[in-house]
């Protein structure tokens, strides 16, 4: 008993002990930490054309776009798939902006590492499965890589802890937990309920752990936007993580919910840092 009980205060403490802050990760101290780029990767040319507004506004930290897009019924865009790494490859070249993506099996994440991805992102349908995220995780054991990991569909905080738990005992120790709401049957003005509750004991839990609020994946629309962005920050959310596209209405997935890079630029300005 009394070493079962020693067992799990070593975890646990393990878990709180060896997080870095944010701003350590390379990727600049923006306060708040911006990740925004287009829900997915569709061409080359929209890659560098959202990504060359991002960097000349010197508002984003960290550039993101979908790869391989896990899509609700089949027969729609899925993601332009390894071309597009090399698309963000170069992106990251001709900008000097870091980029992540979305990785959901270890054979998706061993081909980001290899395309230079700075960060990689756990899906919410990916964070529901521990066997998934075990096995992505046991693919990174020891790598200083940053994970960034979206609550599961469902409102279970364990579950999420459950996912940032796992990638820790892999020895990561640059993770930050990112909230885009949860599905819900009921009818709702939020594609995503935020469901505050939620994240707010998951950073009393962890108050080392970075906390990220997707705005886009919440509203589903672009009006409220804005508004749950500065919500975010008021509860002291340490980043925000946005879609944005070229042509928003003709994205090739989420088309509702993303935003022109100059209309993004305009949000961030609008946003007031409360301390
Ligand atoms: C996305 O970020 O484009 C995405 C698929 O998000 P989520 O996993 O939150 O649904
Ligand atoms: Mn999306």
């Amino acid at each position: 008993m009394g070493l079962f009980i020693n067992s799990i205060f070593v975890f646990n403490h393990h878990f709180m002990k060896d997080l870095i802050a944010i701003e350590e990760w390379g990727f600049g101290t923006g306060r708040p930490f911006v990740i925004a780029g287009p829900c997915g990767a569709e061409t080359r040319e929209q890659v560098m054309k959202v990504a060359h507004q991002l960097a000349r506004s010197g508002r984003v930290n960290l550039f993101r776009a979908g790869v391989w897009k896990p899509r609700t019924r089949p027969g729609v865009f899925e993601g332009a798939g390894t071309e597009a790494l090399q698309w963000l490859t170069e992106m990251k070249q001709e900008t000097g902006l870091p980029f992540t993506v979305e990785v959901a099996t270890p054979a998706h994440t061993e081909q980001a590492v290899k395309a230079g991805a700075d960060a990689i992102w756990i899906g919410a349908r990916t964070t529901v499965n521990p066997f998934l995220v075990q096995e992505i995780a046991h693919s990174l054991e020891g790598a200083d890589i940053p994970v960034l990991i979206k609550n599961p569909v469902n409102p279970d905080i364990n579950l999420w802890v459950g996912a940032i738990e796992r990638f820790s005992n892999a020895g990561l120790s640059k993770l930050a937990a990112i909230h885009r709401g949860f599905s819900s049957y009921e009818n709702s003005s939020y594609r995503n309920k935020p469901t505050w509750e939620i994240p707010i004991e998951l950073k009393r839990r962890y108050p080392q752990l970075p906390l990220i609020c997707d705005p886009s994946h919440i509203c589903g629309t672009t009006e409220p936007l804005a508004y749950i962005s500065q919500f975010a920050l008021d509860l002291n959310f340490d980043g925000l993580m946005l879609e944005t596209h070229p042509d928003p209405e003709n994205a090739w997935s989420d088309p509702d919910q993303q935003i022109r890079p100059d209309q993004l630029i305009g949000l961030l300005e609008g946003l007031v840092s409360r301390n």
